[in-house]
């Protein structure tokens, strides 16, 4: 029982461990001292995110024999499940794929889970598509409203947790994350405005900002992200499923967002940055996400750590390179 004696050397299998969020989860379990394995079938996740010496499955979630080859090969104490198809529009136009990967793909990964004798099983939630617009910073408690095939493949995937904990007795923790930024996210989906602005900034192309940019919206740092799945993973929630918030309740709206991250670019480059425009309002967005990070504060002992004036220089540091500014 290494995770409820929360001994060092807890064996994790990472989903979605070669994608943004979950290659820092990688790295903030080896540093905490974990023994982290990846399984990505590679759709938007990259070669480049993972770590010699940590082993690494190629499988789809929905792959009944790969998942569990995977399972027996390295037999974890705990799951940490990232792997989702995230794009809001494609779910929209496609929700028998997204729930083929979002909901078959995390049963797969809950069956064999359970099969194992797993002690632990965190899921990569979302507090935006979860609670739509809200004035103030969400609870937990806040009424699940989802909009999209996308927001409701997460609520069917906390209730999955549920019931396999009361069911199975397999404690789980859903972590709703807000809108999380920083090295290594996807420049090229629809999500990740810092990651596209940056990569396109730094490249000297235009960048538009969506109708009057007036969303406000949550920000916070991937690897303050890690650092709460690694307490999820090792530390013991009052029951056997519990749902937190991560995030910063600090609202910033994208204009600001625009701007920081236009300063950020003018300092790292010389080539000329072109000033971010506004563009037509894009059907569907929330004019305000925030959430309230209360709770995890409280029973995890998890806050943010990085706010924007230090996590977008670092971030864009970490672009400028990439792009070989
Ligand atoms: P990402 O695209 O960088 O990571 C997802 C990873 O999962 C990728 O490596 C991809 O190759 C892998 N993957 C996708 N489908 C798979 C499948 N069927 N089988 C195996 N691997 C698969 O995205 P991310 O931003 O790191 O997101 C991680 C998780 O966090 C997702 O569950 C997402 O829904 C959730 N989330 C992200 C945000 C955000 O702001 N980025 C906000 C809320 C929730």
């Amino acid at each position: 029982m290494r995770v409820q004696d929360g001994e060092s050397g807890v064996k994790v299998l990472v989903t979605g461990g070669a994608g943004f969020i979950g290659s820092h989860i990688v790295d903030a379990l080896r540093e905490a001292g974990h023994e982290p394995a990846v399984l990505d079938n590679l759709s938007t996740g990259v070669r480049d995110n993972l770590v010699d010496g940590v082993p690494f499955y190629e499988v789809d979630c929905q792959d009944e024999a790969g998942v569990k080859a995977a399972f027996d090969d390295f037999g974890p104490d705990a799951v940490c499940h990232q792997a989702a198809q995230l794009s809001v529009s494609r779910s929209v136009r496609e929700p028998k794929y997204d729930a083929q990967c979002n909901i078959l793909g995390l049963l797969e990964v809950l069956q064999n889970a359970q099969r194992v004798g797993c002690e632990r099983f965190v899921f990569a939630s979302s507090g935006g598509v979860l609670y739509g617009d809200v004035d103030s910073p969400a609870p937990e408690d806040t009424p699940a409203n989802p909009i999209s095939p996308y927001g409701i493949t997460k609520m069917a995937g906390e209730e999955y947790l549920k019931f396999f904990a009361r069911e199975h007795g397999l404690p789980g923790v859903a972590l709703r994350y807000a809108n999380v930024y920083g090295p290594r996210q996807n420049p090229h989906g629809e999500a990740g405005v810092v990651s596209i602005f940056c990569e396109r900034m730094l490249q000297g192309e235009s960048t538009k900002i969506n109708g009057d940019g007036k969303f406000i919206r949550d920000y916070v740092y991937g690897p303050d992200v890690a650092r709460a799945n690694v307490l999820a993973l090792t530390k013991d929630p009052p029951s056997r499923f519990e749902a937190y918030n991560v995030g910063t309740s600090v609202p910033t709206d994208v204009n600001e967002l625009a701007a920081e991250v236009y300063s950020a670019c003018k300092s790292q480059t010389d080539k000329t940055v072109p000033e971010p425009t506004h563009g037509p309002d894009r059907p569907g967005d929330l004019r305000s996400s925030l959430v309230d990070f209360s709770k995890i504060k409280g029973q995890l002992g998890w806050e943010p750590r990085v706010q924007l004036g230090e996590g977008i220089p670092t971030t864009v540091e970490w672009f400028a390179e990439r792009v070989g500014v």
